[in-house]
């Protein structure tokens, strides 16, 4: 029987290695694998480059459209002994580390991303181009509220129909979403909530959820496209990052109805710390081009109730739960969801209030009213000296080593960015 290992890098890529197995795997005593890990960015070297995958999840999923059972699994260094740069692992320490205060955290995504046709990207030593086809519809003009295609509900429409397909396959493996509709962008934009689970259930849920849309689209003719501003003139996609705590049954975030103290300082962490927080939640270059004015994604370090302009909403219908906007689909989601907690957990712990929450359009005001005029970083480059000035709030549960192999990839990445021309290098400057 096959059998699939999936495991995630450093920067929130899923991985997979399948075995052949005699039997079933589920009743099968140490059922693991190598892996080269010096082949994973910003892990091993080459001279010691052993990695053991195992099974963390005793819950396997299925699909019609590839044989075999999946498992979430883990990275050791030994058999017993975790690998300190798993990624998954980070979410693990924080579930016992929030344990050890007696706190749960209840998290839940909005997960957005475009379906598409197809995504041609071509390389040539003196230009390069993307051409992404969008199913079914033509380019729009400059994105205008006349093409907004938020809660669509069209009869026959490919988009829906394809999304339906993955869903169904989640649904048979009791991996249920709470919430979808069609999002703003025209060109196939659409957004799946999931329920509050833990920190690392949500997360497992995001890397089954692009697993499953990627293997669907292999089949099913299109491509999910998790990047997250994809087109220049149309919405970006986010994944925002609700959380709420609890001790019990009861959520230290209420309180008769409204915020409580707690809630407050974990607002105030988050803005304390949203820049550094950015090397995780916005962590691709591509990051940066979708947090701009006018395209519901946050600019300014800053917080509202009910406010889609502010970088930290409190849905104004309950009062209990705090969602953090600028996360994006690129992102690690165990260690983004991760970081956002021990932010928060650190203005808990330092009782850092928060400014006043602002219910001004902040895309209409040029110096971000009310939050100082502090921005969140412009560029990969910019969040990733952020996170080497500030990480002090995350040490408890993100090991040293992986942070700075973290800050060492993100950086080679950036800087390869930086020396290569766009397509828009060429529109703008080929009159020069
Ligand atoms: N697509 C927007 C973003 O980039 C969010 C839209 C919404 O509020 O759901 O974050
Ligand atoms: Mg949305
Ligand atoms: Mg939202």
């Amino acid at each position: 029987m096959l059998t699939h290992l999936l495991f995630t890098d450093l920067a929130g890529r899923l991985r997979k290695v399948t075995l052949r197995i005699d039997g079933d795997p589920l009743l099968l005593e140490g059922l693991e694998t190598i892996v080269d890990g010096s082949s994973l960015l910003g892990f091993l070297r080459v001279e010691e480059s052993d990695l053991l995958v195992k099974p963390v999840s005793s819950r396997p999923i299925v699909t019609g459209y590839v044989e075999g059972k999946h498992f979430i699994s883990g990275l050791y260094k030994d058999k017993n002994t975790r690998y300190n740069k798993d990624p998954r692992f980070v979410a693990e320490r924080l579930v016992e580390y929030l344990k050890e205060v007696e706190l749960e955290a209840r998290v839940g995504v909005e997960l957005e991303f475009y379906i598409v046709e197809s995504v041609e990207s071509r390389l040539t030593p003196v230009s390069q181009s993307l051409n992404v086809k969008p199913i079914g519809e033509a380019d729009y003009p400059q994105s205008s509220l006349w093409f907004v295609k938020t809660y669509d509900s069209p009869g026959e429409d490919k988009v829906g129909k394809l999304l339906g397909r993955v869903l169904a396959e989640l649904e048979r493996n009791e991996l249920y979403f709470s919430k979808v509709h069609r999002e703003n962008g025209p060109r196939g934009q659409v957004e799946v909530s999931t329920p509050a689970g833990t920190p690392i259930e949500t997360a497992d849920f995001v890397q089954h959820f692009k697993y499953m849309a990627r293997v669907v689209g292999g089949r099913e003719g299109f491509r999910p496209v998790f990047l997250a501003k994809p087109f220049p003139d149309d919405y970006g996609s986010g994944m925002h990052v609700h959380v709420s705590l609890w001790q019990g049954a009861s959520n230290i975030f209420e309180e008769e109805g409204k915020l409580s103290d707690e809630a407050l300082y974990f607002i105030g962490g988050l803005l304390e710390h949203a820049r550094s927080l950015a090397a995780f939640t916005n962590p691709t270059v591509n990051s940066y081009r979708r947090l701009v004015e006018g395209f519901e994604a946050p600019v300014y370090v800053s917080w509202g109730l009910g406010n889609r302009t502010t970088a930290i909403r409190v849905p104004t219908q309950h009062q209990g739960r705090v969602e953090y906007r600028p996360p994006d689909p690129t992102s690690n989601p165990y260690l983004s969801i991760s970081a956002i907690i021990m932010a928060g957990l650190d203005g808990i712990r330092k009782k850092i209030s928060p400014s006043e929450p602002t219910s001004r359009n902040l895309f209409e005001e040029a110096a971000g009213w009310g939050t100082g005029g502090r921005v969140l970083p412009r560029s990969l480059e910019e969040a990733l000296e952020e996170l080497e000035a500030d990480n002090d709030y995350l040490q408890p549960v993100f090991d040293r080593e992986l942070l700075e192999s973290y800050i060492e990839l993100k950086k080679r990445e950036a800087k390869a960015f930086r020396s290569y021309p766009t397509p828009v290098d060429y529109l703008f400057y080929l009159e020069y």
